[in-house]
């Protein structure tokens, strides 16, 4: 019998994926984590569990990170760090993103902050913008997520870049690798997407010197964590002119207190964490398949790096 315990913050939320896993996974035993007995669980199913959870499991084969990223599970302080850490990606997970990024990149491409201005004051200005063959984006971060998103752009006729770790094979999307090919990346976008896992390396990433790389008036879009902005150095730089905009999906600090300065910043389009879900009715299902492949041989292609940090 495979054994799971699910932490994601939010008592309904666990009521339902219980339920669903339950169903999915004939004949396992699934329950709130919190609540399972000591050393009896196979696997933990978490977003941000709280210290002291994973640790009192001591027969758990794997984490699971309902989720892409592993940031908030190899930040829990007590976690057993021999342990596999699964990630959950998934068709739904990856389209909802692909869609996020399109709505966004097209919003600052076709200038829709100044035409909501113009709109509250009764204004009518006829401008043209130019089309997406002549508007450089760029894609940090090409994994399953990032990768998608810059085929999405190269697809919609955008001049479209990637920057990883190394470069690759992307058709319709000039590929960018490591510290040497950043800068020529950042050089070319006029509108920049976020899309990398937060760790040791990418954390403060969109700060103040990366803005003034960009080209004049660049707009920025963080879908990826919050620890990769410097908030202050985006207030400055859009303040100053240099950013013409940014939407921001992700904060150090979430829920987004009600009186941070993002959200009343009219060069600013905050949303809730919501470019992408992982929902239990497809997430679930993404997970039970992870699961039982994983039981089988203990392989599966979604297994973070610890060391790397995703
Ligand atoms: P993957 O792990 O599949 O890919 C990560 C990508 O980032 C890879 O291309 C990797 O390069 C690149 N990368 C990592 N570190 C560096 C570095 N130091 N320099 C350059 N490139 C780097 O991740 P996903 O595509 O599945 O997800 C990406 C992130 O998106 C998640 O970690 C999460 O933070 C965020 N996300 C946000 C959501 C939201 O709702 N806002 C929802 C889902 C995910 P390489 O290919 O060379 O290894």
């Amino acid at each position: 019998m495979i054994r799971i315990g699910v932490w994601l913050g939010d008592r309904n939320e666990d009521r339902d994926w219980i339920a669903r896993l339950a169903t999915l996974i004939p004949g396992a035993r699934v329950e709130g984590l919190a609540e399972a007995v000591p050393d009896t669980l196979d696997y933990a199913l978490v977003w941000a569990p709280p210290e002291g959870l994973l640790s009192r499991q001591a027969a758990l084969k794997a984490v699971i990170s309902v989720g892409a990223g592993v940031d908030h599970v190899l930040r829990v302080a007590d976690l057993p760090r021999h342990l596999p850490i699964l990630r959950t990606t998934g068709p739904d997970m990856v389209q909802r993103l692909r869609e996020y990024v399109a709505l966004h990149v097209l919003a600052h491409h076709r200038d829709l902050m100044d035409t909501d201005a113009r709109q509250a004051r009764a204004e009518w200005q006829v401008f043209v913008t130019p089309t997406a063959n002549r508007r450089r984006v760029g894609v940090m971060g090409l994994g399953r997520i990032g990768a998608a998103c810059a085929q999405t752009l190269a697809a919609l006729g955008f001049d479209t870049a990637g920057w990883a770790r190394s470069p690759r094979d992307l058709p319709g999307v000039r590929t960018y690798g490591g510290e040497a090919g950043l800068a020529e990346f950042l050089d070319r976008c006029e509108i920049l997407v976020c899309l990398l896992p937060l760790t040791a390396d990418t954390a403060d990433i969109l700060n103040a010197g990366l803005f003034a790389r960009l080209a004049p008036g660049a707009a920025v879009i963080n879908a990826g964590r919050g620890g990769h902005l410097v908030e202050a150095d985006l207030l400055a730089a859009l303040d100053a002119g240099r950013l013409s905009g940014a939407t921001l999906d992700v904060f150090r600090t979430e829920p987004l207190p009600p009186d941070h300065p993002f959200w009343r910043h009219p060069r600013i389009r905050v949303t809730p964490h919501i470019a992408s879900y992982v929902d239990p009715d497809s997430g679930a299902r993404v997970v039970a398949q992870n699961i039982l492949a994983f039981d089988r041989d203990g392989t599966l292609p979604d297994i973070a790096d610890p060391g790397r940090g995703y």
